[in-house]
C-alpha cells in the first residue's frame, strides 16, 4: 500500500514538472517528504515488529495466566474441599464437645455421690480400724489363753507319760527284782544246804547231789549276768553312754559258731536246730559280743516258745547291702496286733503265759536299740499258732582298721550261749 501510494506521488510530481519549472522546487520538497515518509514508514515497520513481539508476549503471558488461572481454580476446589472438610470436623467437634459437656456434668453428679460415698467409707474405716484393734487385742487375749490352755494341755500329757514312764519304770524295777531275787534265791538256797550237809559232816556222802546242785548255782549266776548285762546296756543306752564296739568280722562264721554251740548243748526240748546260709563268709563292721547276744536273744525266745521236737532255723542270707540273719519257729506264734509292740521296753504279750518262761520283757526292745545303732534293723513276722520268724538286718559296710574301737578279744561263746540261754534251764 505505501509503494503504490509512492508511485502515485511520483506521477504526479512528473505531470507537475512538464507543467512548469517552479515545480522543481516543489519536487525536491516532495521527495524530502517522501524521504520523511518513508522513514516514518520504517519507523512504523519496527513498532509493527515491536508490537508483534509485545503481542507475542502478552500471548505468552496470557497463556500463563491462564495456567495459573487453572492451578489456581484446581486450588480453589481443594480448599473449597479443605474447608468442607473442617466443616464437617466443626459439627463433629460441636457435638463432642456438646458429649463432653454433658459427661462432664455427669462426671461432676458422680463425684459428688463419690465424695459422699467417700465420706461414708472413711467413716466405715475408721470404725473397721477400731473394730480390728479391739479385735486385735481380742485376739492377743485369745492366744494367750489358747497357749496357757494348750501349756496346760501339754502339761497334762507330759504329766500322763511321766505316769506312765514311772509305772513303767515302777513295773521294770519290780519285774527286774524278781528276776533278780529268782536265782539268787536260788545260789542262797543251795548255800544254805551246803552250809547244813558241811555241820552235819554228810557233805561226801552225797557227791552226785551236789553236782547237780553246783550245776543249779551256775545256771542261775548266768541268770544274773544275762539280766546284769541287759541292766548295764539299758542304763549306757540311757544315760547316752552305750557305745558299740565295731570291728570288721566274719558274720556267717559267728552266727555258725553260735547255732552249733546251741546244738552241742542239746539239752532242749528235743528240738531240731538248722543252720542255713547261701555265702561261705562275709565280713562287716559289727559288734561281736552285742550281736551275738541279740541272736542268742532271738534263738532263745524260738526255744521258749516252741513245742517240744519242733525245729528251729538260724539263717544268714547275703542281700549285698545288708546281711539278714533270721531265726524262724514253728512255735505259739504272735497275733498280729502285738506285733510291733513286742519291740517295747518291758512289753511281754501275755505276762501270765511270759510268767511260764523267764524273762523281763526287754531282749527285744534292746536289740532293736542296738541294731539300728548299727544301721541296721530288726522286725517280726508271725502267724498266731504257726511260728514266728525274726529278721535282723545289718549294713555290709567295714570300718576302717584305725577306727576299730576294739578288735576281735577272745569270746567265750561257750559261756555266752550258757548266760544268753540261762531262761530256758527250767
Ligand atoms: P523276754 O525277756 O520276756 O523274752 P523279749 O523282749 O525277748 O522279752 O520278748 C518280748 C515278748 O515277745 C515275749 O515275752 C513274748 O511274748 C514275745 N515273743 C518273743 N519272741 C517270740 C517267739 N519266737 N514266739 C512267740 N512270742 C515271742
Amino acid at each position: 500500500m505505501n509503494n503504490s501510494f509512492y508511485k502515485q506521488v511520483t506521477m504526479q510530481h512528473e505531470m507537475r514538472l512538464k507543467e512548469g519549472g517552479d515545480k522543481a522546487d516543489r519536487a525536491e520538497e516532495l521527495i524530502a517528504d517522501n524521504k520523511e515518509l518513508a522513514f516514518q514508514s520504517e519507523e512504523k515497520a519496527d513498532r509493527a515488529e515491536e508490537l508483534i513481539a509485545d503481542n507475542k508476549e502478552l500471548a505468552f503471558q496470557s497463556e500463563e495466566k491462564a495456567d495459573r488461572a487453572a492451578e489456581l481454580v484446581i486450588a480453589n476446589k481443594e480448599l473449597a474441599f479443605q474447608i468442607g472438610e473442617k466443616a464437617d470436623r466443626a459439627v463433629e467437634l460441636i457435638s463432642a464437645i456438646k458429649e463432653l459437656a454433658f459427661q462432664s456434668g455427669e462426671k461432676a453428679d458422680r463425684a459428688a455421690e463419690l465424695i459422699i460415698a467417700n465420706k461414708k467409707i472413711a467413716f466405715l474405716s475408721r470404725e473397721k480400724a477400731a473394730r480390728e484393734a479391739e479385735l486385735i487385742i481380742a485376739n492377743k487375749e485369745l492366744a494367750f489363753q489358747r497357749e496357757k490352755a494348750k501349756q496346760a494341755e501339754e502339761l497334762i500329757i507330759a504329766n500322763k507319760k511321766l505316769a506312765i514312764a514311772n509305772k513303767e519304770q515302777g513295773e521294770f524295777i519290780v519285774n527286774i527284782s524278781h528276776e533278780l531275787k529268782t536265782p539268787l534265791n536260788v545260789i542262797f538256797s543251795i548255800a544254805q544246804l551246803f552250809e547244813i550237809y558241811c555241820k552235819s559232816g554228810s557233805l561226801g556222802k552225797n557227791e552226785d547231789l551236789f553236782i547237780k546242785y553246783i550245776d543249779s548255782m551256775k545256771l542261775n549266776s548266768y541268770r544274773l549276768s544275762k539280766l546284769i548285762n541287759n541292766i548295764v546296756d539299758l542304763s549306757e543306752i540311757d544315760a547316752g553312754f552305750f557305745k558299740l564296739n565295731l570291728a570288721n568280722n566274719d558274720i556267717v562264721a559267728v552266727i555258725e559258731e553260735i547255732v552249733m554251740t546251741v546244738t552241742t548243748l542239746n539239752e532242749f526240748k528235743g528240738l531240731n536246730i538248722i543252720f542255713d546260709t547261701d555265702i561261705d563268709e562275709k565280713h562287716i563292721a559289727f559288734d561281736t559280743e552285742k550281736i551275738e547276744r541279740i541272736v542268742l536273744n532271738l534263738i532263745s525266745n524260738a526255744i521258749k516258745f516252741s513245742n517240744d521236737g519242733s525245729e528251729i532255723v538260724v539263717e544268714v542270707k547275703d542281700n549285698n547291702e545288708f546281711v539278714e540273719i533270721s531265726v524262724k519257729d514253728k512255735g505259739i506264734g504272735i497275733e498280729d496286733e502285738h506285733l510291733d509292740m513286742i519291740f517295747d521296753r518291758f512289753k511281754q504279750v501275755d505276762k501270765s503265759l511270759s510268767r511260764n518262761t523267764e524273762g523281763a520283757g526287754v531282749g527285744l526292745s534292746l536289740a532293736k536299740t542296738i541294731v539300728e545303732l548299727h544301721g541296721g534293723s530288726i522286725f517280726a513276722e508271725s502267724e498266731y499258732g504257726k511260728g514266728s520268724k525274726f529278721t535282723v538286718r545289718l549294713p555290709s559296710g567295714k570300718v576302717l582298721q584305725e577306727n576299730m574301737i576294739y578288735s576281735n578279744k577272745i569270746r567265750n561263746v561257750n559261756k555266752n550261749v550258757r548266760v544268753e540261754l540261762s531262761d530256758i534251764y527250767l
